[in-house]
């Protein structure tokens, strides 16, 4: 619950003379992902705590190195929620980590992501200046909006040090059906069931079994029970949080994690290796021993976009791939908020 804000603009400054890197750390859940990260450390847990919560307003505004946990425990209180749903990897995640990544849970397709909920951030840039951008409404932005520009960013254009969040109240019922299927036909069905106007806030396939979760005003969850049938999931709060926090057995193991986030409606991969969809069939988590270049491949023919999540070889490119013009926006972008390259360097991409 303190405020080192003017001792981190101090190390950014001392790194920036010195001409050394700098790894961000928030909790330190997330050094799996992203290339490996170098650097000396700039830790950001001790700068933590609610800077303002208003519930009536659903905002939030805390400092960046806020655990998720806690964020969720305080908006509980009024029977509120984040919106996205972001694991909490055993509770170390923080606030600005999940910014940071870009990390959202299984109802990300219905209540949106990190980005979406965001209003506005605190920044300190490359040359140790403490910058604020966007603010605690919707209805905050002049010129382009840096604090989205953050969101998976992987600490690469600042140290954000504050976050506003809109947050929503938690839903009066949540149930989940599950029905049996193999994966062709669940896509097809999630398709299908996403296009109606039902109550649904979570859409995942795995283990030849569907699991579609329900949330809203009772009458409205009922009344789809009755429509769609199907069988009652017990216990649903655990599956979905294995969902989100990626501990339910399909995350198990060393084998290399892939992210391919698709359109919807994309057939399956088409070979043997273990798939969980989830999104509504948007995401999907791949265990296999393949190259970027071959998943990359794929996620294109399915109008998506591939990463190695987990697992594999950090040292190579682990996001997808960017052309030429965009990899030259990206350059343009961190030059101008990191001209001397100090923040998370190569833990994005090699080249950044
Ligand atoms: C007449 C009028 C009055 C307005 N009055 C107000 C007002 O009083 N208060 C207020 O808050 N807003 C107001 N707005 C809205 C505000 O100006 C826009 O919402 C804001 O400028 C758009 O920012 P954005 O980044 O969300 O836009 P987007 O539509 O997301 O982006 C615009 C373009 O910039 C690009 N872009 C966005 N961000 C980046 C980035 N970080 N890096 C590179 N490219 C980027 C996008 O790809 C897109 O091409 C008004 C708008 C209009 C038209």
């Amino acid at each position: 619950m303190t405020d080192i804000a003017d001792r981190l603009v101090d190390q950014v400054m001392t790194a920036r003379a010195a001409s050394r890197p700098l790894m961000i750390r928030g909790g330190g859940s997330k050094t799996f992902m992203g290339r490996t990260a170098t650097g000396e450390a700039m830790d950001l847990s001790e700068h933590s705590g609610v800077v303002d919560y208003s519930p009536s307003e659903l905002v939030i505004t805390v400092r960046a190195g806020t655990r998720i946990a806690d964020v969720r425990r305080i908006l509980d209180e009024q029977s509120q929620m984040l919106p996205f749903e972001p694991p909490e990897y055993e509770g170390r995640a923080t606030l600005g980590g999940a910014l940071a990544a870009n990390t959202s849970g299984p109802a990300r397709p219905w209540r949106g992501s990190v980005r979406d909920a965001l209003l506005g951030t605190r920044i300190i840039n490359g040359k140790g200046e403490h910058l604020r951008f966007g603010g605690v409404v919707m209805k905050n932005v002049a010129g382009y909006d840096l604090s989205r520009a953050q969101c998976g960013a992987m600490g690469s254009l600042g140290v954000i040090t504050e976050l506003s969040i809109r947050v929503i109240p938690k839903p009066e019922l949540e149930t989940t059906l599950v029905q049996e299927c193999n994966e062709a036909t669940a896509i097809t069905k999630m398709v299908e069931l996403c296009r109606q106007p039902r109550p649904l806030s979570a859409v995942c396939w795995t283990g030849g079994r569907l699991y579609l979760r329900l949330s809203g005003a009772e009458q409205a969850v009922a009344s789809t029970i009755g429509y769609w049938g199907g069988e009652l999931l017990e216990r649903a709060a655990d599956f979905w949080r294995q969902i989100q926090e990626q501990t339910h057995e399909f995350f198990e193991g060393e084998m290399p994690l892939w992210r391919l986030s698709v359109k919807p409606s994309a057939p399956p991969l088409g070979n043997d290796a273990p798939v969980l969809l989830d999104w509504g069939g948007a995401l999907r988590w791949v265990r296999a021993e393949s190259s970027l270049t071959a998943m990359e491949r794929y996620a294109v023919s399915a109008q998506g976009q591939a990463s190695l999540y987990r697992h594999g070889d950090r040292n190579g490119e682990v996001y997808h791939r960017l052309s030429p013009p965009l990899r030259a926006l990206h350059q343009r972008l961190k030059a101008a908020l990191d001209p001397d390259g100090i923040f998370n360097p190569g833990r994005l991409y090699s080249w950044l």
